[in-house]
């Protein structure tokens, strides 16, 4: 870790990263590493009370997005969930068809699966996005053809925030008898998610993204809906995921979604507030300053701004020295030098993506916090401005135009 100069409270805004697991969570999974350590397949009465906190879980899960219990299958995470929907239903429909439908600004664990498909003779067709990063249902629609098996097409975007009209999509998917999927990782817990008002045959979440633990999450797959299996070797989640559970991540993650459900509500609103705050007063006191992603379809918790003429990097780093913790995208894209493909997927040319920054608010952050950002960042964003020989013609230019 960094040493730094002077002691000073650490800001952490990169909830969108991952979250920290909630005191009440890691208290409710500690007996389930010493006490109740029973495998939750043995029949004795250890395996019978970890099967049974098992269950307790998947209700509160199941609960959170209007699912029963039986329609969760948990995972080691949403990674896991993505690509047990893609692959366990392309499998599964490889008969009736080969085509699938997703978007330009997925997460890399379905962009990844559906290359991954592709290699193996599925076909893919990546709806775009506009400048806001939102899908146009009708493009969904023109897709499809009658070789489409799944269409798969995220809740909310991890980096730029925007909120995807699902429920328009799901309508659409249901009506031409396609599976519908989403990756929903950032939002359930976060914004109201219910099954089925969107209408979704499947859904993944990850629990260390709604202060739960890391490592666990789940795919909710509808009741009736048939899916390969991509482990084999164990009866557990009706033979479809095979494996030990790993009951306090289980245990914890239902605890996490127990606590989410009761605080959603006003959580919302009061980092909706916050996040406004910080915004407005970035583009107040900076100029040549845009948000990314769309003013109101948005995560509560999303700040994705593009600052021109400076590194993202570059404000990254002078911000960790200050012991704020940002993003300059999905995590993923932090440490290589390609833009991100959700970045240019909305229009931003490589550099202006390079100088875009992600700040995602959570529970712990303070209007302190945000008074600390709003004073330390334009001064950040001056000073490497300032260093640039290229900025003052550029934004002369810019400013003349
Ligand atoms: C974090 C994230 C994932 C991956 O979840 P893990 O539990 O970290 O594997 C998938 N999709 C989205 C949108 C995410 O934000």
């Amino acid at each position: 870790m960094r040493k730094y100069a002077r002691k000073m409270k650490r800001i952490y805004l990169d909830y969108a990263a991952t979250t920290p697991a909630h005191p009440e969570v890691v208290k409710a999974m500690q007996s389930y590493y010493s006490n109740a350590f029973g495998n939750s397949s043995s029949i004795h009465s250890y395996g019978q009370e970890t099967r049974e906190a098992i269950e307790i879980a998947r209700k509160k899960v199941a609960a959170l997005i209007n699912a029963r219990s039986e329609e969760i299958i948990f995972t080691s995470g949403g990674t896991e969930a993505d690509n047990l929907a893609l692959k366990g239903i392309a499998y599964t429909s490889k008969d009736r068809g080969n085509h699938i439908i997703t978007s330009s600004i997925e997460h890399h664990a379905v962009m990844e699966t559906c290359d991954f498909l592709k290699e193996q003779g599925f076909r893919i067709t990546c709806v775009p996005v506009d400048k806001y990063g939102l899908i146009n249902p009708e493009d969904v629609k023109k897709a499809i053809t009658d070789k489409t098996i799944l269409i798969s097409i995220m809740h909310a975007n991890n980096e730029v925030g925007t909120i995807q009209p699902i429920a328009e999509i799901g309508k659409l998917a249901r009506e031409a008898d396609i599976l519908f999927h989403t990756d929903a990782v950032q939002t359930v817990g976060h914004i109201p998610v219910d099954v089925n008002e969107i209408r979704a045959d499947l859904l993944s979440t990850s629990a260390h993204k709604l202060y739960g633990p890391k490592g666990v999450g789940a795919l909710y797959v509808r009741k009736g809906t048939k899916i390969t299996s991509l482990l084999h070797g164990g009866e557990q989640e009706n033979r479809r995921r095979a494996g030990t559970h790993n009951t306090p991540a289980i245990v914890g993650f239902g605890k996490a979604a127990e606590l989410a459900q009761k605080e959603l509500q006003h959580e919302s609103k009061h980092l909706t507030s916050l996040r406004n705050k910080l915004i407005n007063g970035l583009q107040k006191q900076v100029e040549h300053i845009y948000l990314n992603g769309h003013p109101t379809k948005r995560l509560p918790n999303n700040a994705n701004i593009r600052v021109d003429f400076v590194e993202g990097e570059a404000m990254l780093l002078s911000l960790d020295l200050e012991g704020i913790a940002i993003s300059t995208g999905s995590a993923c894209s932090s440490s290589n030098l390609k833009p991100s493909h959700i970045l240019t997927a909305i229009g931003l040319q490589p550099d202006q993506a390079h100088s875009s920054l992600r700040l995602s608010l959570g529970r712990e952050t303070t209007e302190e916090d945000i008074g600390r950002v709003l004073e330390v960042l334009p001064q950040i964003i001056a000073r490497l401005r300032a260093m640039s020989p290229l900025t003052k013609s550029s934004m002369q230019e810019k400013t003349n135009a």
